[in-house]
């Protein structure tokens, strides 16, 4: 039998968390504070209520709820709130460090929405979270491969055209189903020329080629999600020797039933081929899981020791875009 989860221990580790998208950390008390600062009808009047309805069915039903959040979040207050709120969260489980994903396709293309607005929100909210609780975050602008390669430019254009020291990167998030057919590496190639790091969604519910695809073409220095490359040695190969990192979520593979079951998850076997993981909480509310229940799903999953789960927050330290100083001082216990 597993031993139990030495919880207090795992809080205690100083970590960081790479994959965890802003829009999606946005807790039920703050979506119903939200909604009714915009006289926005909730699908729920309560935490509860909302807790209920955010039990969703599938990939579709998810999407439905993921943007119905992001329709509350409208002014730079907001943005300010949702960053302040999901880093006192985080600091309360023992991450020293977050990188938020911010949609900001969705933002900057489907909502047409004033992107110097949202970023100056985020960041306010970042700088009061590092002033409250001591943390540091960094920004991580999402492409959405759904709404095609010029919409990624036309997205790129704008976060490039405003570059703040927190952004440090770009990726690639959301439904992945026209990858090979557009060209979305030039993006990257774009994002790159301006000093920005590059990482991915890949191998979610997807196949190895996805990871492959990312590697390649966009250059993705870290793999968000990624279990689906163990199903090519050669890509499990490529993860190892290039050293990329892939952040896993086993929470949110079980919700969106990427995997059937966590006793199915391929956590233990990505561990033991050599590949570097990190885990993160994705969007947590809406998965209804946290940091520290990832590492409570490693720690049943892989039979890890005390050790091995500081190995894993070492990691997350390691792999983050965070300056080495900063790295140094962390992995120190500084
Ligand atoms: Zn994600």
């Amino acid at each position: 039998m597993t031993t139990p989860f030495p919880a207090d221990f795992a809080r205690s580790l100083p970590k960081a968390e790479l994959h965890v998208h802003l829009e999606g950390s946005v807790d039920p008390a703050t979506m119903l504070r939200l909604a009714e600062r915009h006289g926005v009808e909730a699908p729920a009047i309560d935490v509860a209520g909302i807790d209920e309805w955010l039990r969703f069915d599938g990939f579709p039903s998810f999407l439905d709820r993921y943007f119905w959040v992001c329709g509350l979040l409208r002014t730079a207050d907001d943005f300010a709130d949702i960053a302040h709120a999901y880093l006192a969260t985080a600091h309360a489980q023992g991450a020293v460090h977050v990188e938020f994903h911010v949609s900001s396709s969705y933002h900057i293309v489907e909502r047409e929405a004033d992107w110097s607005e949202v970023l100056g929100g985020v960041v306010a909210g970042c700088e009061r979270a590092e002033a409250d609780f001591g943390i540091s975050s960094l920004l991580i602008p999402d492409l959405s491969p759904h709404l095609g390669a010029g919409a990624a430019h036309r997205a790129l254009d704008v976060v490039l055209a405003e570059l703040h020291p927190r952004v440090v990167a770009v990726g690639m998030g959301g439904p992945a189903d026209n990858w090979l057919e557009e060209d979305f590496g030039s993006a990257f190639a774009r994002a790159r020329d301006a000093g920005l790091r590059t990482v991915s969604h890949a191998g979610e519910h997807g196949p190895a080629w996805e990871v492959r695809h990312a590697l390649e073409q966009f250059g993705a220095e870290r793999i968000q999600h990624g279990i689906g490359a163990m199903g090519d040695p050669e890509v499990v190969a490529m993860l190892v020797e290039e050293g990329v990192a892939c952040d896993v979520c086993p929470g949110s593979n079980l919700a969106l039933a990427a995997v059937p079951s966590l006793d199915v998850h391929p956590l233990p076997a990505m561990l033991d081929s050599g590949i570097t993981v990190t885990l993160g909480s994705d969007d947590p509310p809406l998965f209804g899981t946290d940091l520290l229940s990832e590492y409570r799903h490693a720690w049943n999953l892989c039979d890890l020791d005390e050790s091995g789960l500081r190995v894993l927050a070492e990691n997350s330290l390691v792999e983050s875009f965070a300056s080495t100083a900063a790295i140094e001082g962390w992995l120190a216990g500084d």
